[in-house]
């Protein structure tokens, strides 16, 4: 075979976002750890000049889910790192960074496949997101099902979606929970349920039922504990 030229060491390229997310997920605590985990996460991506223009979405409404390749912005390290310990493994195990979706990635690219609910100029509407408020978004591409899903394809590190643990509420939180539904016009006691089955506490904390955990959907902030281990109880649900 013949050698391969010389690659420069030293290349480097800039990119620069074609839009931001408006997400219902305000902080990084408690966004699913994969797209449509939540199918009732939804946002939209605002897209900004030259791409706000419905030329550069014309043909997109025919397509159900998109690819979004993002950054990353709130993970963005000097230093890359070579290996990683994903959350999934329990965050005491470590792994080669490329073998993981970890955020913490040479250059801090990101890649969700999202259902595109509804598509205007400047504007997508999408939904089973896993993107926190502010993402810049790099790319979008459609998804090409013949292409894309792949019906042999195995990860041993990631066989399957993670366990659901159940979810339980106060009285007072539920009724405070379909509330803010009533007023945000969202689906908030089902993005609530979608996002606490998931068990977003880091693996390595075992909580007693005095540990109160929080987060921050749309403009509300959500708090729950664990009575029993393996079980969460939403305590309340507060207009941040
Ligand atoms: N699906 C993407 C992928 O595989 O590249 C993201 C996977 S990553 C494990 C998902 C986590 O990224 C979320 O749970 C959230 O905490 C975090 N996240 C989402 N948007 C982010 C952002 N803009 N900056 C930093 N972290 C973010």
């Amino acid at each position: 075979m013949a050698a391969f030229p010389a690659i420069s060491l030293t290349m480097s390229y800039s990119v620069t976002p074609i839009g931001f997310v408006r997400s219902c997920f305000k902080e990084k605590f408690a966004i699913p750890r994969q797209p449509q985990l939540a199918p009732a996460a939804r946002g939209v991506l605002e897209l900004v000049p030259p791409f706000d223009q419905a030329e550069a979405v014309q043909g997109l409404e025919q397509v159900s889910h998109v690819w979004l390749l993002f950054l990353f912005h709130q993970a963005l390290e000097d230093k890359p790192r070579l290996k990683v310990r994903p959350p999934r493994l329990g965050g005491n195990q470590s792994l080669g960074v490329f073998a993981t979706r970890s955020t913490h990635r040479p250059n801090g690219i990101g890649q969700s496949v999202v259902r595109l609910e509804k598509v205007e100029a400047g504007r997508l509407w999408l939904s089973g997101i896993d993107l926190l408020d502010g993402t810049p978004v790099l790319d979008i591409k459609p998804y090409v099902p013949y292409a894309d899903r792949v019906a042999d394809a195995s990860n041993r590190i990631a066989e399957a979606a993670p366990a659901l643990i159940p979810v339980e509420w106060e009285d007072a939180a539920l009724i405070q929970a379909r509330e803010h539904q009533a007023r945000l016009e969202q689906p908030l006691v089902t993005l609530i349920e979608q996002c606490l089955a998931q068990d977003p506490r880091p693996a390595y904390q075992e909580p007693g039922p005095e540990r109160r955990y929080g987060a921050r959907l749309w403009d509300v902030d959500v708090h729950w504990h664990y009575p029993r281990p393996g079980t969460i109880r939403v305590l309340a649900v507060i207009k941040a």
